[in-house]
């Protein structure tokens, strides 16, 4: 068991890295607490497995530190980390059985053959593949063979930490949700530290109790998923959690007002001295499609916007907007009337953020 802090962390996988670009783990500082629960999530590419790898050891990181507890490990090979790594395609000894495979990381630690024949009883239990331990491996199901794959994962109990990297990927959605409810009960179980690594933000929010949120070689926002969802630290947090995403607006200062392109905005005095202080040309304010107000009939401040499409999904629509230039998604309730043709948009500001160069700035109190 350990807390593993990463001090300054990049990599780079070129020799000659001439600027960020080139890094594939960006200057990272970040602690994975003992026993947490953790979800890594990011888009395609932004470097979740590299940062797993470097965890794990497979992978030497070009800079920085990686420590658990407080000795650094940076030299110690994978098999000296004792941690236990899930990758996204079964990784199985096909020769051997299924029972053999699950034992396998235990005999390799010298695990006495009763202990081994208990725990993996106890994983197969858990993983449903009890009917299957004197199977073959090789004449497993894709599914079956990567849920052999994670009990090899899950195998030791006096593992430091348990990586997960996009296991679920090969599984069929029914036993997904399952497997996923699983490594949940095994974590509470356990007390073990689980970093389960997805682009999913679904998956991320049901397994993890808090996100680290990835983008380009960082961890952008380390936050349970109420905190993503309510205040999210940098705008690609705010595209990337919700669906749909968080509305941006480009915004600037012009005479009294604060205006997005063509657009005068009502905003408060507040926000406005906020985008005022703003010493940026990028300067962006966020609303989520929930938070903005849709009004029928013209109200007082509204911002009269002309609505493209209403697309019914049950117990609430989302419309697509027009703000003068400015093209907006809003979530109307069943029990809220839904416009026609033109709507009065209102932005309450608790529900507004200021993003400058991308993060998110308070707005102050005056
Ligand atoms: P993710 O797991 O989030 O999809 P990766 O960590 O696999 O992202 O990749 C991060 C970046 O590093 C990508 O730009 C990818 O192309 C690059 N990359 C990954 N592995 C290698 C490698 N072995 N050699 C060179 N570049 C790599
Ligand atoms: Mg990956």
């Amino acid at each position: 068991m350990a807390q593993i802090t990463l001090k300054s962390l990049a990599h780079s996988y070129s020799p000659n890295p001439a600027g960020p670009e080139d890094y594939a783990i960006r200057e990272m500082n970040h602690v994975w607490h003992q026993g947490g629960a953790y979800a890594l999530l990011g888009p395609s590419g932004c470097g979740k497995s590299t940062l797993l790898n470097i965890i794990s050891g497979l992978l030497q990181p070009s800079d920085g530190q990686v420590e658990f507890d407080d000795s650094v490990v940076n030299e110690l090979p994978p098999e000296a980390r004792n941690i236990a790594q899930v990758f996204q395609f079964p990784v199985i000894y096909d020769t051997m059985t299924v029972f053999d495979n699950l034992a396998f990381p235990l005999r390799n630690i010298n695990t006495p053959e009763d202990k081994v024949r208990q725990r993996v009883a106890e994983v197969a239990d858990i993983l449903e593949l009890t009917p299957l331990l004197k199977r073959k491996a090789r004449n497993l199901t894709a599914d079956e063979k990567q849920k052999v794959s994670m009990g090899r994962g899950l195998v030791r109990d006096d593992v430091s930490a348990i990586l997960f990297d996009e296991p679920l990927t090969v599984i069929d959605p029914q036993l997904k949700w399952k497997l996923r409810r699983k490594l949940k009960e095994i974590h509470e179980r356990f007390n073990i530290t689980m970093i389960y690594v997805t682009h999913d933000q679904l998956e991320a929010s049901t397994f993890a109790e808090k996100i680290a949120v990835m983008y380009e070689g960082q961890v952008v926002q380390f936050g349970t998923p109420r905190e993503l969802f309510e205040t999210p630290n940098h705008t690609f947090v705010g595209y990337f959690i919700g669906s749909p995403g968080m509305n941006f607006l480009e915004v600037a200062i012009e005479g009294e007002h604060v205006v997005s392109g063509a657009v005068t905005l009502q905003v408060t005095p507040r926000v406005k001295s906020a985008v005022g202080r703003a010493r940026s040309a990028n300067v962006k304010l966020g609303i989520r499609p929930e938070f903005i107000e849709v009004h029928a009939e013209p109200v007082e401040d509204g911002m009269e916007a002309r609505i493209l499409s209403s697309q019914d999904l049950g117990t609430y629509s989302i419309l697509q907007l027009r703000l003068g230039d400015i093209t907006l998604k809003a979530r109307v309730e069943e029990d809220q009337r839904i416009p026609r043709d033109k709507a009065y948009l209102r932005f309450p500001e608790q529900f507004l953020g200021l993003y400058v160069d991308e993060y998110r700035v308070e707005l102050e109190h005056e």
